[in-house]
């Protein structure tokens, strides 16, 4: 991370505002206190609710990238309401991941849909009951639906009212043109990222987890290189504070779990999620077992960093949903 970029975090770190702790806890479970990080005059960060949560502001209404764990909902929309006194409008999922669509209900419910006024275009108003939209990948809808013969752990009101299929999904609000970019079979096989272009600030969902080796499900459709193409497609659109790295300058990526970061943190970890690959990938040509490969630490050197269960669990990941290959 270069100076520039720590020397901000750090001054935004100072204003850190915590909200929740002064709400009516009526629920049964209490929600537990978030924290909002201003990253751009309209564009903020809320951490500690599940997954990290992107907000953008604007006169269109607040578009939410993410809707952390179920709960701390109510602490989220009280936090979001202090931010803008417009109604969210749209709830962008990164995954079906519980710790990103478990607020998805309560927010949506809060929120009003841009498509009220007769005649405008898209799906009704009164369709979707005036609620916020909830816009992901058909995949993660599918997830959250429930299986054959069994009941989605989910209502109605907290899946997806629109979702895409295709590499891209667009939208300009707020004053600025806001990608949807589908990364197929990377932690699950309905990730998306989000590229806020005027604001350069990319929402990166659980494809980037910096406090542990990357979460690749691969009995929900993930893949290491699924991943490691997500974290390439992060890295070639950011763009660092070049040639002059001191400035508070840089595209900001906001990772699914931990810290911020800008285009070297990214090439960093990807780089070190290639280097495991390799490993293992090399082990496995060999004819070894899974076991085999996990006791040759394919994962060495970068265990004290991000864990040794997060990483038994990545080799497993790694070695299951790389394509069988010669020796
Ligand atoms: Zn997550």
């Amino acid at each position: 991370m270069t100076f520039g970029l720590k020397r901000m975090l750090a001054v935004a770190a100072a204003a850190i505002l915590t909200f929740g702790a002064t709400m009516a806890r009526t629920d049964a479970q209490a929600p537990r206190d978030v924290e909002v990080l201003q990253l751009r005059p309209n564009f903020f960060m809320i951490a500690g609710a599940g997954g990290n949560i992107g907000v953008q502001i604007g006169e269109d209404g607040v578009i939410i990238v993410d809707a952390g764990a179920a709960p701390s909902a109510t602490a989220v929309v009280a936090a979001i309401r202090k931010l803008s006194p417009q109604p969210i409008r749209y709830i962008i999922d990164t995954s079906a991941d519980p710790d990103h669509v478990g607020g998805n209900e309560t927010l949506s419910k809060a929120g009003q849909t841009l498509f009220t006024a007769p005649g405008s275009i898209g799906i009704t108003g009164d369709f979707l009951g005036g609620v916020a939209s909830i816009l992901s990948a058909q995949k993660v809808l599918e997830r959250m639906s429930a299986p054959t013969g069994r009941t989605s752990p989910y209502p109605v009101t907290a899946m997806p009212t629109e979702t895409f299929d295709d590499p891209r999904k667009y939208m300009y609000l707020n004053g600025e043109g806001i990608e949807v970019l589908l990364q197929p079979a990377a932690h699950t096989d309905g990730d998306a990222i989000v590229f806020f272009r005027r604001s350069d600030v990319l929402v990166a969902g659980d494809v980037l987890d910096t406090n542990r080796f990357p979460v690749i499900d691969v009995a929900r459709g993930g893949s290491i290189n699924g991943e490691i193409a997500a974290l390439n497609r992060l890295v070639d659109i950011a763009i660092p504070s070049v040639p002059i790295v001191s400035r508070d300058a840089g595209t900001l990526i906001v990772s699914g779990h931990g810290r911020i970061c800008d285009q070297y943190d990214v090439a960093e970890y990807r780089d070190m999620v290639t280097i495991v690959r390799d490993r293992v990938r090399d082990l496995k040509k060999t004819g070894m077992t899974l076991n085999q490969v996990k006791a040759a630490s394919p994962a060495r050197g970068y265990i004290r960093r991000y864990g040794a269960e997060s990483a038994d669990k990545f080799v497993e990941a790694v070695y299951q949903s790389l394509p069988q290959e010669k020796r």
